[in-house]
């Protein structure tokens, strides 16, 4: 690959696509009214709203590029990149289905069983199934392969043994997927196994990790000896590895990973609207707004790609390490751009709420779904193989 590839041409939505997007702005305006859409930051990490997920998906927006035989849409990745751009613009509350709609689904179409399909996904699309992540460990972050969950193999299935961390969710989803070591192998990327767990089975202990502001979205997440039957495995056994790795790149490739911090940018000018605009202002939210569409545009070529069934890997991480720096950034220029003391206990949606929202969200953007340094790597690595 070279940088000439990596960076693609403009991409043009199909014009179905316009309809689709209007339709979502007035399902959306008409939840505004009604107060359910507070315009949040982070809202697809901390925006838990089970109720406004299942009014999403009787319109056909969740599991929307899941087949039509397991309950989902049938529809294309741009058409849903359509919605869930207008989502996270909103700051509505899709945290509930976030990650059951843009990884457990589509993994568990690719590596489950057809009982498996059959089981999950129809749920999923009908909004009623969420999911957890379980990677990350203690020690194991961005050094995946070394994960000290094991699950060893029982005359019924398997026994799932230890503790992951940083798991959103946990204490409120129904399943996780598990990523953990089933074998001890020579080497550390094969051995390695995913299990779909039921987050209220009894041997599973979820203890909180509170944010910054005190919010609980995070926990540690113990499985004390779980008893799982066979078909809790995902895939086969030791292809653990080659799986998350697919799913880490559909973690790593939407527009949540430069649209998180939109809502405030969105509030900034609302109030500059209100109390008026001096040229310096007026010149830096243009600069702002600039980047946001560059990176945006970087960011539909990675959606058709995908959509096209070309590996957009090298361009995904490019997209996610100019995009989660310019989340942090624009959290910093709106500070300096409109000096509001921010205040987390104002009135919740208030700017002065939005803003310690997003400052106290902010440590948050350049880790989650993989580090901006592992991103790099992977950039350097792709630009190495092709010269
Ligand atoms: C908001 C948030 C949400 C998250 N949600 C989940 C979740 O739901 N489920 C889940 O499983 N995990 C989740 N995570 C965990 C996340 O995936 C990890 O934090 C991330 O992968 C980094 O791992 P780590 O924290 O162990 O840091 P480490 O891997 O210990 O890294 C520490 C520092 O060292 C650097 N570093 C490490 N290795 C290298 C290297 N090879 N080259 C250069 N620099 C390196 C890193 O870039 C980083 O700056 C979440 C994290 C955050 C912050």
């Amino acid at each position: 690959m070279t940088l000439s590839t990596l960076i693609t041409g403009a991409v043009q939505l199909p014009p179905e696509t316009r309809r689709l997007r209007q339709e979502v702005r007035d399902f959306l305006d008409a939840e505004r009214a009604a107060g359910t859409i507070l315009g949040r930051p982070d809202s697809w990490l901390t925006g838990w709203d089970p109720a406004f997920t299942r009014r999403l998906a009787e319109r056909g927006w969740v599991g929307m590029a899941l087949p039509r035989t397991y309950g989902g849409g049938g529809r294309g990745n741009l058409e849903r990149y359509v919605v869930i751009e207008e989502l996270l613009a909103a700051g509505a509350p899709v945290s509930a289905h976030w990650v059951a709609d843009r990884q457990a689904g589509p993994s568990i179409l690719r590596h489950g069983t057809e009982e498996q399909r059959r089981r999950f996904l129809p749920r999923i699309a009908a909004g009623e199934c969420f999911f957890s992540i379980g990677m990350s460990e203690q020690n194991s972050g961005s050094d995946l392969a070394s994960v000290q969950t094991r699950a060893e193999r029982t005359d019924g299935g398997w026994r799932l043994t230890g503790t992951k961390m940083w798991t959103g969710g946990a204490h409120i989803n129904d399943y996780a997927i598990v990523l953990a070591r089933t074998e001890e192998a020579e080497d550390r990327h094969a051995g390695l196994s995913q299990f779909i767990v039921d987050l209220r089975d009894p041997h599973v202990r979820v203890e909180p990790i509170r944010l910054l502001s005190g919010e609980h979205t995070f926990n540690y997440f113990h499985l004390e000896g779980v008893e799982l039957a066979a078909d809790a495995l995902l895939g086969r056994p030791g292809d653990g590895w080659q799986q998350v790795t697919g799913e880490l790149a559909l973690e790593r490739s939407g527009p949540e990973r430069f649209l998180s911090t939109l809502p405030l940018l969105i509030a900034l000018v609302r109030q500059l609207q209100r109390t008026g605009c001096s040229p310096d202002q007026h010149a830096r939210v243009g600069r702002l707004t600039a980047r946001l569409s560059s990176i945006r545009q970087l960011s539909l070529g990675v959606a058709a790609a995908l959509e096209a069934g070309r590996p957009a890997d090298v361009q995904a991480a490019l997209v996610k390490d100019l995009g989660t720096r310019f989340e942090g950034e624009l959290v910093n220029e709106v500070r300096e751009i409109l000096p509001v003391a921010a205040r987390f206990d104002a009135t919740r949606g208030s700017f002065p709420e939005l803003l310690a929202a997003a400052i106290l969200h902010s440590p948050g953007y350049t880790l989650r779904g993989g580090t901006n340094e592992i991103l790099r790597g992977i950039i350097t690595r792709g630009l190495e193989l092709s010269s």
